[in-house]
């Protein structure tokens, strides 16, 4: 039988609010909050289930996710919502991570168990972290192509993609060889699981993993791992410097206005 073309698909799980709380530490904090797939990771694993269904025959979705236990209702979810296998990373020696630090475990369980894959599905970015920097990172540690802001595949074989990349400045169509990274700017899914995939879902193993188990190095891990740390975190508050005018004032200001129209701009 043929190689199946194996899809990671990496969910994070993030808070479920705008209302973010900040740790002594700076660091977010996650107790007491509801949490949810990263919505951008809905769409990454939309567009899985959409290569598997309409675009190549003989694919198999991977879904994984570093994090805490309870990451592990993401992972039920992502089997519900079409993945077929799913790892979560669970280690204290985890946490803490920067950006760098996540990009070296995410990649270091690719090595060490699914080395064979064909893509990887990340979302642009994550809502809580929101940098955009753990996929790349991790493509380059995996020394793979990367098409970074997809907003569409134009074309895909078991050796090649196309798709469409949008950034801010620029829409540009790129062609990368497979294995690849490919990051998807789009929000939200429209896959809807019935009562069976919830069933299949329950019933699927998640495979737990910890640092030992992924052959990882203590010293690039969590804490240890992380030459960035949060400095200071704070909410941007927006302040305007208004100047209240008075009617007399304005009714001055206005008369201005009209001579200075009146006299076509000349009177400076
Ligand atoms: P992005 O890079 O924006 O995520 C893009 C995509 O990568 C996601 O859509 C998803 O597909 C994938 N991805 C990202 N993270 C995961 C994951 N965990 N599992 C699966 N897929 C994933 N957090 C702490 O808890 N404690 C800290 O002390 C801490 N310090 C930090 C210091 C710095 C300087 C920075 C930048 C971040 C820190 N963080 C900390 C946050 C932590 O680094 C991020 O949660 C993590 O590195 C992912 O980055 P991001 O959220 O910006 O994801």
């Amino acid at each position: 039988m043929d190689k199946k073309f194996k899809i990671i698909v990496f969910v994070k799980q993030v808070p479920d609010t705008d209302d973010i709380k900040w740790t002594e530490n700076n660091t977010i904090q996650r107790d007491g909050l509801d949490s949810i797939i990263n919505p951008y990771d809905l769409s990454a694993l939309q567009t899985a289930v959409e290569i598997k269904k309409y675009r190549i025959k003989n694919a198999e979705i991977v879904a994984v996710s570093m994090g805490p236990k309870q990451a592990e209702e993401a992972l039920k979810q992502a089997l519900a919502l079409g993945a077929d296998r799913a790892y979560l990373l669970s280690d204290r020696k985890f946490s803490a991570a920067d950006t760098l630090a996540t990009a070296y475990t995410l990649s270091q369980f690719v090595k060490s168990k699914e080395p064979d894959f064909d893509m990887i599905i990340c979302g642009q970015q994550a809502i809580d972290g929101d940098t955009a920097q753990t996929p790349s990172s991790m493509a380059e540690k995996l020394s793979i192509a990367q098409i970074t802001a997809c907003k569409n595949i134009e074309e895909l074989s078991k050796e090649s993609i196309t798709a469409i990349r949008e950034t801010s400045d620029s829409v540009s169509k790129i062609k990368a060889k497979l294995p690849v990274l490919i990051t998807i700017d789009a929000t939200g899914t429209y896959l809807q699981p019935r009562i069976n995939d919830y069933m299949r879902a329950q019933d699927t193993e998640i495979i737990v993993l910890n640092a030992e188990e992924i052959g990882a190095d203590p010293a690039k891990i969590g804490y240890a791992g992380s030459p960035t740390y949060v400095k200071r975190a704070y909410r941007a508050v927006k302040e305007r410097n208004n100047t209240v005018v008075t009617a007399q004032a304005a009714e001055v200001l206005n008369t201005e206005i009209e001579n200075v129209k009146t006299s076509g701009g000349e009177n400076g």
